[in-house]
């Protein structure tokens, strides 16, 4: 049966529903993901020996004629053992495989590879023992010689039979059309697509596995960078509301604050502001380290939106932060503009100082344009009532990595296509430059690169778990010293399986250890009403101890709590880690984090590194080495199908000169279409 690229594997015979099903676990469900499941390792196994070459090195690859075979159960153990005596025309050997009996049948006066180590054992006499077998067919081996392609597996699959089945695939399917332009390739001396694919799979030798790796980490980066290019282009082909400068208005307001804005809040809400005169749509994205003040920069761009009439939405991925810039806004931005500003989270409704009954009123004030500020949860895109505004100006979305990267799409009201609302994205996940303009490079980037003045990095201590009652102690001082303590639990239930503290147990435990103190629990399960209640006694101190789960992890800002306790740290991402420590430390007194955990898997080993890190680029960058993309940039919830295989992020220099070729690329043919498979190939990742 013919097949291409989209063929279901449901659909090529030969592949029957078990080993489909095995495969769809590894994310194999088209003949393109079968191809571009690509190895972790290769295992040099060397040219094709003499026996008598081979008895000398003791490993290595033969081929030869297996004269002789017959199985026994051997008498020590209960196992079955297959013995052969092969021949190369001029020497034999002995070669005995343990407990596979099927391999009689298969192999019994055949032409085979055998692929192994010799050993000699008192009982058996010198011999090759379990080795790679592999029948010799016209095609060259590909189990048994040379380099030989190891992939990542699980269970109910073999090496040998994935190796088969890519090879199979490769080699039947009829014609692979190579999108990327000729100029290109020969330019910067690229190999052909298919070529590619299968010398990554089946190189002959390193050379050729490095020409593969070059070609196919060029794509991976190139159509990111294509296709970023193309919808930047389209955004700025749009228009947007003239925001002008409201220079007293914003004088006033960061004269209201109760400090002097760094030189990165200042430089960066400038550059917003005189983008937002242009009319055309600001896409932009601020990046600053926990605690670096980006909402004040956000508030500013609002405030000058809201004082040129427009209306203006921020979202927060969780309740407590939406409520969080609710009550910011109205302490800061109510003091200079009587704008209304409204909060829609889920089950929440307020307009300005008042409770609202129903969603439903409030959703009406946003249309009719008498909510001004609308600050909210999901529950702003819900798909039931997709809001419709009088006139927005701008978006604005807090901790972008927690949403997808096209909320705004869900935002924007269809009508106006040619126009756009500006957008503004805040984050605090540390991206290293090059990397950001690669990955983001649809967005212009703000980086709030200080802390405010005075601020000193938080003391971090990593305990083992019987070194608990060291670390109360240390607690107990910061509470003497009314200073508020956070304790993270990565579960919210106990579970006796896993061994893990949980958030409930800890609250029983910590209430006991600390008696004389206010405790309090909180994770996402407790009511939103009692969370926003938890969070402001917290805040003010009525509170001193709160147990939770990473819940707190995003935006939270208590500038009192100076500590941290981290159950089964080992449990969290670096990043995540990071992100949580961020809590603490925002305000001029010296913060404390403390670092439970049990040294499974490589917990000693990213403990360490968390410690030793100064910035958040580098947590970022250790983050990248020991998770992957996918965790630090949030792009698996986003939607956005990049499939990063091979690309090691360390490799700056790569990508910084692919965003550069594709830039080159665009410049010289405005219109792409004149490549019609590269722009199918856009589209469908555009998709
Ligand atoms: P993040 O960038 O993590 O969102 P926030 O905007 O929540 O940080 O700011 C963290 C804390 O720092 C807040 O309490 C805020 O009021 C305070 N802050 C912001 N800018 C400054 C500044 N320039 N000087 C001192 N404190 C600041
Ligand atoms: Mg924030």
């Amino acid at each position: 049966m013919p097949f291409n690229l989209k063929t279901k594997l449901s659909e090529v015979k030969g592949i029957g529903a078990a080993k489909q099903k095995i495969l769809k676990k590894l994310g194999i469900q088209t003949i393109e993901d079968l191809i571009y499941y690509f190895p972790r390792a290769f295992e040099n196994r060397g040219n094709i020996l003499s026996i008598s070459q081979l008895k000398k090195i003791g490993k290595g690859c033969i081929k030869s004629h297996v004269k002789l075979i017959h199985q026994r159960r051997s008498y020590k153990k209960r196992i079955f053992l297959t013995e052969a005596i092969v021949s190369d025309g001029k020497d034999s050997l002995k070669v005995i495989w343990f407990n596979q009996p099927f391999l009689k049948r298969a192999l019994e006066n055949k032409q085979v590879y055998l692929s192994g180590q010799i050993n000699s054992d008192p009982s058996y006499g010198i011999a090759l023992i379990n080795p790679v077998w592999e029948i010799v067919k016209k095609t060259p081996p590909i189990h048994t010689q040379g380099l030989v392609p190891i992939y990542p597996l699980t269970e109910g699959i073999s090496q040998k039979q994935i190796r088969s089945l890519i090879w199979l695939t490769l080699s039947k399917i009829p014609s692979l059309k190579d999108w990327l332009p000729e100029e290109i390739k020969k330019q910067y001396g690229l190999i052909d697509l298919k070529k590619a694919l299968s010398q990554i799979h089946f190189p002959k030798n390193v050379k050729e596995l490095e020409q593969a790796k070059q070609r196919l980490k060029f794509d991976e980066l190139f159509l990111l960078a294509l296709s970023n290019k193309i919808i930047k282009k389209k955004i700025k082909e749009k228009s947007a509301p003239i925001i002008k400068f409201q220079e007293q208005i914003t004088k006033n307001f960061v004269q209201s604050l109760k400090f002097n804005l760094t030189s990165s809040q200042k430089r960066e809400s400038w550059k917003i502001l005189k983008e937002m005169e242009k009319g055309k749509p600001m896409n932009r994205l601020i990046i600053g380290d926990v605690g670096s003040g980006k909402t004040v920069v956000a508030l500013i761009a609002a405030l000058n939106c809201l004082a040129n009439g427009y209306q203006v939405v921020y979202m927060a991925p969780t309740e407590i932060l939406a409520q969080q810039f609710f009550d910011r806004a109205k302490q800061y931005l109510k003091k200079v503009t009587k704008k209304n500003i409204c909060l829609l989270s889920k089950n929440n409704y307020l307009f300005n100082n008042k409770k609202i009954k129903t969603k439903r009123t409030l959703v009406n004030y946003i249309k009719q344009g008498k909510a001004d500020l609308i600050v909210g949860t999901h529950s702003l895109i819900s798909q039931k009532n997709p809001l419709t505004f009088k006139n927005l100006g701008l978006i604005i979305i807090d901790e972008q990595h927690r949403f997808g990267v096209e909320q705004r799409a869900k935002l924007v009201t269809k009508e106006k296509k040619d126009f756009l609302p500006h957008f503004l994205s805040l984050s605090a996940t540390p991206i290293p430059r090059t990397l950001a303009l690669t990955l983001y490079g649809d967005i212009d980037i703000s980086y709030i690169s200080e802390l405010p003045a005075g601020r000193k990095a938080v003391i971090t201590k990593a305990f083992k778990e019987d070194e608990k009652e060291k670390a109360f102690e240390l607690i107990a001082q910061r509470l003497k010293n009314k200073e508020l303590v956070f304790i993270v639990c990565p579960l919210i239930n106990p579970s006796s399986k896993l061994e893990i503290r949980s958030v409930k147990e800890e609250y029983e435990n910590i209430k006991k250890r600390f008696s004389e103190y206010k405790v309090a629990i909180l994770h996402g399960k407790v009511k939103s009403e009692e969370k926003i209640k938890t969070i402001k006694d917290f805040k003010r101190g009525k509170i001193n101890i709160l147990v939770t789960s990473s819940l707190i992890e995003v935006g939270i800002d208590i500038p009192k709590a100076t500590t941290m306790l981290v159950e089964n740290a080992e449990r969290f991402g670096l990043a995540q880690l990071y992100q949580l420590r961020g809590r603490i430390g925002r305000n001029k007194k010296q913060a404390y984090c403390f670092l439970f955990y049990k040294n499974v898997g490589n917990a000693e080993q990213r403990i360490q590194a968390f410690l030793k890190a100064k910035t958040g680029i580098e947590i970022a960058e250790k983050d990248l080495l020991l998770r992957g993309p996918g965790e630090l940039f949030g792009y698996a919830q986003s939607g956005k199908s990049v499939k990063f295989k091979l690309i090691d992020f360390k490799e700056t220099e790569l990508i910084e000169q692919t965003r550069k070729i594709a830039n080159l690329f665009l410049k010289k043919h405005q219109d792409i279409k004149k490549f019609p498979l590269l722009w199918n190939k856009i589209k469908e990742y555009l998709k």
